[in-house]
């Protein structure tokens, strides 16, 4: 399933594949291990071989969605595998046909393997299905069949699901996430008593993944949606309404400036050039050591600089890229306020709220007598 995602420091890098990193998380192996430890086949290393097999099939369904989002122009991250599937980190979101596309070309990659090992499956018969043992071809076929059948159930976050919202979304379905999402708790739901009637706890926990994945995806999408909608010169504090401090003031003078304002931070300006900001826990902490310091010396100067146009889900990844809670922000260039992340985050949450409350053609106004 791809999905927009960090790095996991618990996986290992194996090598890369077309300029895309391919990670094992560390899970894996202790999946492996487990699996031929515990296994009763006459043959564990088999069994091994198996687990291999089946996560080269995961890999190369993870690439098609890797391939034919590049097609699509959406770059992909890195690519993990995990114990019970792989993910692709993609860094953008596709057009509603381009998701189509890019989330039923993984699934398409486990038909097409169980179409390639096809002639050489030799399923039992039904009369001799408990006898016979099961041929290591025949058994990854199924597994191919069961990972295309199992990633196409239109639930989100699962490919099946992305489907749906591709489809609600060029059928022109208002908020089609906000559907699919619906949807896919539907389905959960089913899932989840059909695991509870028919005795499969595994159904039950499945079921209850993909709700909260369901429920995470409708978040991040309505967050990302606006994110895209608005852009930094809607959120950031011009220069006008910020109380600075001069490069050549001191510590113990600084402190008192912002004792007695709620500014959580302050430009140092040399001038009319702005040097870097002042934080004011910097103010608190050196106050007592270092009072008669210049606050130039202990001011944030390496700032990322963000273009007023730039839409705020780039800001948001460029925040998050250098590790910072503010940022300088220019227009053509030149300096003309800050954004503070904190700030970016209300005005976001505002937003989503705003949009939730009901429009005026969706109130039934109710007529006395
Ligand atoms: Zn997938």
């Amino acid at each position: 399933m791809p999905v927009q995602n960090q790095r996991s420091k618990w996986s290992l890098e194996l090598g890369s594949i077309a300029n895309i990193p391919i990670r094992i998380h560390t899970t894996f192996f202790l999946l492996l291990a487990w699996l031929v430890l515990m296994t009763d086949s006459p043959s564990p290393m088999l069994e091994g071989l198996f687990v291999v097999s089946v996560f080269v099939c995961v890999l190369l369904h993870e690439l098609g969605h890797a391939i034919m989002g590049k097609w699509w122009g959406v770059q992909t991250k890195n690519i993990t595998l995990y114990p019970f599937g792989g993910i692709a980190a993609i860094t953008s979101q596709p057009s509603p046909k381009g998701e189509l596309f890019i989330a039923i070309s993984g699934p398409l990659v486990n038909i097409l393997i169980a179409a390639l090992l096809y002639p050489w499956v030799n399923l039992p018969s039904a009369e001799s299905i408990s006898t016979t043992p099961i041929s290591f071809v025949a058994r990854l076929f199924l597994t191919n069949i069961g990972l295309a059948l199992f990633n196409l159930l239109p639930a989100l976050p699962m490919d099946g699901g992305r489907v749906l919202r591709a489809l609600l979304s060029l059928l022109k379905v208002r908020r089609p996430t906000f559907f699919a999402a619906r949807i896919s708790q539907g389905i959960c739901i089913l899932l989840g008593l059909a695991g509870l009637y028919l005795d499969q706890p595994m159904l039950f926990v499945i079921a209850f993944i993909i709700f909260f994945g369901a429920m995470q995806e409708h978040v991040r999408a309505e967050t990302s949606s606006l994110a895209i909608a608005f852009t930094v010169s809607d959120v950031f504090v011009p220069k006008e309404r910020l109380e600075t401090m001069s490069h050549g003031t001191t510590i113990s003078k600084g402190l008192r400036t912002a004792l007695t304002s709620l500014q959580p931070l302050y430009p140092v300006m040399n001038g009319d050039e702005l040097m870097g900001v002042v934080f004011r826990e910097d103010l608190l902490e050196h106050a007592a050591t270092r009072a008669d310091d210049y606050i130039g010396e202990i001011l944030t100067r390496s700032l990322p600089r963000l273009e007023a146009s730039l839409s705020l889900a780039d800001a948001i990844s460029k925040l998050e890229e250098e590790n910072s809670n503010v940022a300088v922000v220019t227009r053509g260039g030149q300096y003309v306020g800050l954004l503070v992340a904190d700030r970016l985050a209300d005005f976001l949450l505002l937003q989503e709220l705003r949009q939730n409350l009901p429009k005026d053609d969706d109130i039934e106004w109710s007529t006395p007598q």
